[in-house]
C-alpha cells in the first residue's frame, strides 16, 4: 500500500477482537465489502488471549482462531493491522476515517511467517502476551496463532545487528519503513475497540507492580493457557507450585477512588472459571475468593458458580484493606471479613487481582462519537437497538458499549451487523430512486 490512498468499502470495522469480527463476517457474508482496522499486529483481541471460557470451559483459542482464519480469508474482508485511527467522520453520505499503519520494519507483502529472523535474534525482551513471565526476540510473531503471520521488529530493543536481514528468505527485513497514511470510506461503520484492565497500579495498597507474586487475571489467563508461558501454573517470584491461591474481586471496579464505580459485570465469573481451572491443575491447593457480592448473572452461570463451591473452592465474603509482601515470597492479605470476625489477615503463595474493565478507545478528538459517563461508547437507544450511538450510521458492539461476557458481545455483534446492513440497504434503495 501506498501513502495517501483512498481505499473504498461498504463498512469499516474498528476492532479486530471477538466483536469486530463476527459483525465483519456478518456483513461480508452479505456480499458487503468490509475493513477492518486493528491497533495490534493481530486480530483476535483478548479473547485469543483467554485459556478457557465460561461457562462451557471451552478452548478459547479454539474457538476464536476459525473466526480469525475465517476473517482473514473471506473474499469481502480486508484486514489492516498495526494501524491507528487518527479521525473518523462523517462527510455528507460518506464516513471518512484518517489511519496511520505504523512500520513493522518487515515487508507484509514479502514476509512468509517461517520465524527464522525470530530463531537468530539474539535479543530477549519481556513478552506482554504471556504476562511478561517469559521473553520473545526484537523481531518476533505476536504468538504461534496470530493472524497475519507477519513478523514485525520492536524498534526499542532492535540492535540493528543485521542478523534478521541476513537469514530472512524472502529479503522482507526493511529497516527502513515509514508510516503510512491512508483513507479509509465507507458508508458505515462499527466501533468494537473493547477494553483494557482498569489501572490497579494506582492503587498503591494492592501492591500490583511491587510484589510479584500478585498478579491481575489476564496474567493468570497466559498460566492456565495451554500454550502459556510455564505449561503449568508456577508462582513468578520463584517458579513454586503455589499451594493457595487468593482471588481478590472489585480490585478496580465499584470503587469511586480508581473512578469506576461501576461493576465490570465478567469478573466474578471469569475469578470463578479461573479458581475451577487451578483446582484441576493444582488439585491440592486451596483456592480462596474475597468478594463482596457474586454477580453469576447469564443463563447457567449460577449453576456454575454453586459446582465451583461443591468443588472446594472457597468463597469468603470481604473486603480486602491492603495486600503486602510476606516471607519467602508469600503475600499478606488484610481483610475485613462480613460474617462479624472482623479484620483478619491471611497469607497465600499466589494472589490474583480481578481488575475491572474500562474502555479500550476514547473517542474524544478522532471521532465526534459521545460517550456515556463511565466513558463506554454512548448507545441512544440501549433497550431496543443497543447498538446504536449518536452518530449517523455509524454502531458499536462488545465492550466497547460497555462490560460484558463474550456471549453478549456476539449478539451484540450480530445486530450491529444487521443494523449496519439495514443502514447500507437504504442507502442504495434512495440512491436507485
Ligand atoms: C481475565 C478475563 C477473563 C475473561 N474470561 C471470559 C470468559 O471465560 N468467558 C466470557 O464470556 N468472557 C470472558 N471475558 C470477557 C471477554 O474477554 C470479552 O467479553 C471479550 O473479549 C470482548 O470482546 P471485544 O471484541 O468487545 O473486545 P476486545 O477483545 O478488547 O477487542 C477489541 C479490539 O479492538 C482493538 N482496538 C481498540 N482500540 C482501537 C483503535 N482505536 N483502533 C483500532 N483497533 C482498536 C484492540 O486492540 C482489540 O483487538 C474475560 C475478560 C477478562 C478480563
Amino acid at each position: 500500500m501506498e501513502s495517501n490512498q483512498v481505499l473504498n468499502f461498504d463498512a469499516l470495522v474498528v476492532g479486530g477482537g471477538i466483536a469486530g469480527l463476527q459483525a465483519a463476517i456478518d456483513l461480508a457474508d452479505q456480499n458487503f465489502k468490509v475493513a477492518v482496522v486493528e491497533k495490534d499486529a493481530s486480530i483476535g483481541g483478548k479473547m485469543i488471549r483467554l485459556s478457557k471460557v465460561f461457562p462451557t470451559l471451552d478452548c478459547s483459542s479454539c474457538i476464536t482462531t476459525p473466526k480469525m482464519a475465517e476473517a482473514a480469508h473471506h473474499e469481502n474482508i480486508t484486514l489492516f493491522t498495526c494501524c491507528d485511527l487518527s479521525s473518523l467522520k462523517r462527510n455528507g453520505k460518506d464516513i471518512t476515517a484518517v489511519v496511520t499503519q505504523r512500520p513493522r520494519y518487515v515487508d507484509q507483502e514479502k514476509c512468509i511467517g517461517c520465524r527464522r529472523c525470530e530463531y537468530r535474534c539474539p535479543v530477549y525482551v519481556s513478552d506482554k502476551e504471556q504476562g511478561e513471565f517469559s521473553a520473545r526476540k526484537a523481531v518476533y510473531i505476536p504468538f504461534s496463532n496470530a493472524i497475519p503471520q507477519i513478523a514485525l521488529i520492536d524498534v526499542e530493543h532492535c540492535m540493528l545487528c543485521g542478523k534478521c536481514e541476513k537469514v530472512c528468505p524472502t529479503e522482507a527485513i526493511n529497516y527502513f519503513q515509514k508510516p503510512i497514511d491512508f483513507t479509509i470510506k465507507a458508508k458505515t461503520a462499527i466501533l468494537a475497540t473493547g477494553f483494557e484492565l482498569s489501572p490497579v497500579e494506582n492503587k498503591q495498597q494492592y501492591g500490583m507492580g511491587k510484589i510479584p507474586n500478585v498478579i491481575d487475571a489476564l496474567q493468570m489467563e497466559r498460566l492456565l493457557a495451554p500454550h502459556g508461558p510455564y505449561n503449568r501454573v508456577l508462582r513468578p517470584s520463584d517458579g513454586m507450585e503455589p499451594d493457595s491461591i487468593a482471588y481478590v474481586q472489585c480490585a478496580g471496579s465499584r470503587d469511586k477512588s480508581m473512578g469506576v464505580s461501576y461493576c465490570s459485570r465478567v469478573c466474578c465469573m471469569y475469578a470463578i472459571k479461573q479458581a475451577m481451572l487451578l483446582s484441576g491443575s493444582l488439585p491440592l491447593a486451596d483456592i480462596i475468593i474475597y468478594y463482596m457480592d457474586i454477580r453469576a448473572f447469564g443463563k447457567g452461570y449460577e449453576q456454575f458458580y454453586q459446582n465451583a463451591k461443591a468443588m472446594g473452592i472457597e468463597f469468603v465474603r470481604a473486603k480486602v484493606a491492603t495486600i503486602d509482601a510476606g516471607e519467602n515470597g508469600s503475600v499478606t492479605v488484610r481483610y475485613e471479613a462480613q460474617d462479624g470476625e472482623g479484620v483478619t489477615t491471611s497469607d497465600h503463595d499466589l494472589v490474583v487481582l480481578s481488575m475491572g474493565i474500562i474502555p479500550g478507545w476514547n473517542p474524544e478528538g478522532v471521532c465526534p462519537v459521545s460517550a456515556s459517563t463511565d466513558r463506554f461508547i454512548k448507545t441512544i437507544q440501549p433497550k431496543i437497538s443497543p447498538t446504536l450511538t449518536d452518530m449517523e450510521g455509524v454502531f458499536t458492539a462488545g465492550v466497547a458499549a460497555g462490560p460484558k461476557d463474550i456471549v453478549d458481545t456476539i449478539t451484540e455483534a450480530g445486530a450491529a451487523a444487521m443494523e449496519a446492513s439495514k443502514y447500507l440497504s437504504e442507502i442504495h434503495r434512495d440512491h436507485a430512486a
